[in-house]
């Protein structure tokens, strides 16, 4: 795995500017929903509701990936980077650099 502090910070760049465009999105639909009367014959909410979830619980992920790779950081920074947090061996440099953020192996993560 080269370089796992950079590789780190691109993705945080990348999550946080993928929470900027979704919180906007989310913004955009609840506004629109707000502005769009009542109108139970065509029933637009119907639509705006699951849209609104959608992009709410994209942005839920994007927020937890972010937490993820923060608490990334900070195990780089204490040498614990690359350790898995259930059987203490390490995560192999393949899955590590699939899933720069993880915590567990894969015999652990196969586990669950
Ligand atoms: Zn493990």
């Amino acid at each position: 795995m080269t370089d796992p502090a950079g590789r780190l910070a691109a993705l945080r760049t990348e999550t946080l500017d993928l929470i900027e465009a979704l919180a906007r999105r989310l913004d955009g639909i609840i506004e629109s929903a707000t502005y769009t009367t009542n109108d139970d014959e065509h029933d637009p909410d119907g639509v705006t509701a699951f849209e609104r979830a959608q992009v709410a619980g994209l942005l839920e992920q994007a927020r937890a990936d972010l937490r993820a790779l923060d608490a990334a950081r900070e195990r780089l920074d204490n040498d614990a980077y690359g350790t898995c947090l259930r059987c203490g061996r390490p995560i192999t440099a393949e899955r590590l650099d699939a899933l720069p953020a993880t915590t567990t192996c894969i015999r652990c993560a196969d586990r669950r």
